[in-house]
């Protein structure tokens, strides 16, 4: 449908999705296999398309919708309301399809349409749109969260801490497997990449998600759910070759936690401020002093300025926080500025 779309723009007047529409119901009267699909899902993909047309002529320097190869994307239906309907718990398509479906959520009210999509590793996922109340809840505390290995997020408040829960035993033996899978088979850098490296990089692919797949989505709603003001060490993954498979696990929970408490953030209206993880470990949070880089297997924090003891973790969220709060994105920033720090209240450690 996308294609044929972009093709008739490329060959002739800017199609419109009344006239994309009249080709269609032309063509599935003379074509089985289109005849076979369902309308509702057809029309909808030149809809989008329509739109994603218009959108190009109105954003100046913006290209024109282009051809979707078969094998490089995605597949992906949208349905409208007159497409699907939902019973005992089962999605049903047109055509006779019909989806057991395991919810993530309960809808909050009648969707008005639906989007199947499958993802790279083979799952298929449905998200309605909904209508929702947004009920805004007040909340003034900040709070910094840093990201560590051991504990996947220590923030400045002990009850939101995040501990890792890392891979259960069965799920790091098979992740090991699937890697020395990889490792045995031509990987492509040299000559063709073989058949068996890719079934074994999907294979590790799908291991490492279901491992990051942690429930970091309930404990950022709590987070977010608190706090009007969410300071979060902007961490960036690294994934070296050498680093351990701990360490690799660790990171993915990291990201996976990063990436959801942004967005739910974001959503709830939430003052979300990405700081620069530099000189956090190694600022004091009470005096902002600049004390000595510590070593890793160093725990406790202690300021040779003013005598403030803390858990490392701990004092690097509290830093990411007065960070945010003086409207910095980094250390550096507040340095410069040349804020007077004094942070009130007792610490957790
Ligand atoms: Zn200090």
């Amino acid at each position: 449908m996308w294609n044929e779309a972009v093709y008739q723009q490329k060959s002739g007047d800017r199609p419109t999705f009344s006239k994309l529409g009249k080709l269609l119901t032309e063509a599935r009267a003379r074509t089985s296999w289109l005849r076979a699909g369902s309308q509702v899902a057809q029309q909808q993909t030149l809809r989008t398309y329509a739109q994603a047309l218009d959108h190009s002529f109105k954003v100046k320097g913006r290209g024109r919708p282009a051809f979707k190869a078969r094998k490089k994307v995605l597949p992906s239906l949208e349905y409208t309301v007159r497409g699907f309907s939902i019973r005992e718990g089962r999605l049903l398509l047109p055509k006779g399809v019909s989806i057991p479906v395991i919810w993530s959520r309960d809808l909050p009210s009648e969707p008005t349409s639906v989007r199947v999509t499958r993802d790279s590793l083979g799952y298929w996922y449905a998200s309605f749109v909904v209508r929702r109340e947004v009920e805004a809840i007040p909340a003034v505390e900040g709070v910094g969260v840093d990201w560590g290995v051991s504990v996947t997020a220590t923030t400045t408040d002990t009850r939101f801490d995040l501990p890792f829960l890392g891979y259960r035993k069965r799920c790091a033996a098979e992740l090991a497997k699937a890697q020395r899978c990889m490792a045995r088979r031509r990987s492509g850098q040299r000559g063709p990449q073989s058949r068996g490296y890719k079934r074994a990089a999907h294979e590790a692919a799908k291991l490492h998600k279901k491992a990051a797949r942690q429930n970091s989505r309930v404990w950022a709603k709590r987070v977010v759910a608190e706090h009007g003001l969410i300071a979060v060490e902007d961490f960036k993954p690294k994934f070296l070759a050498k680093a351990t498979l701990a360490r690799k696990a660790a990171d993915a929970a990291i990201g996976a936690a990063k990436r959801v408490l942004v967005e739910c953030g974001v959503r709830a209206g939430r003052r979300v401020v990405l700081v620069q993880p530099a000189f956090t470990s190694m600022t004091c949070s009470e005096c902002f002093a600049r004390t000595k880089r510590l070593d890793l297997d160093e725990r406790t924090f202690r300021c040779s300025e003013c005598g403030f003891t803390a858990c490392r973790d701990r004092n690097a969220a509290r830093v990411l926080l007065v960070v945010a709060e003086r409207g910095h994105s980094s250390v550096e920033g507040v340095r410069q500025a040349g804020h007077l720090l004094r942070v009130g209240g007792s610490v957790a450690v």
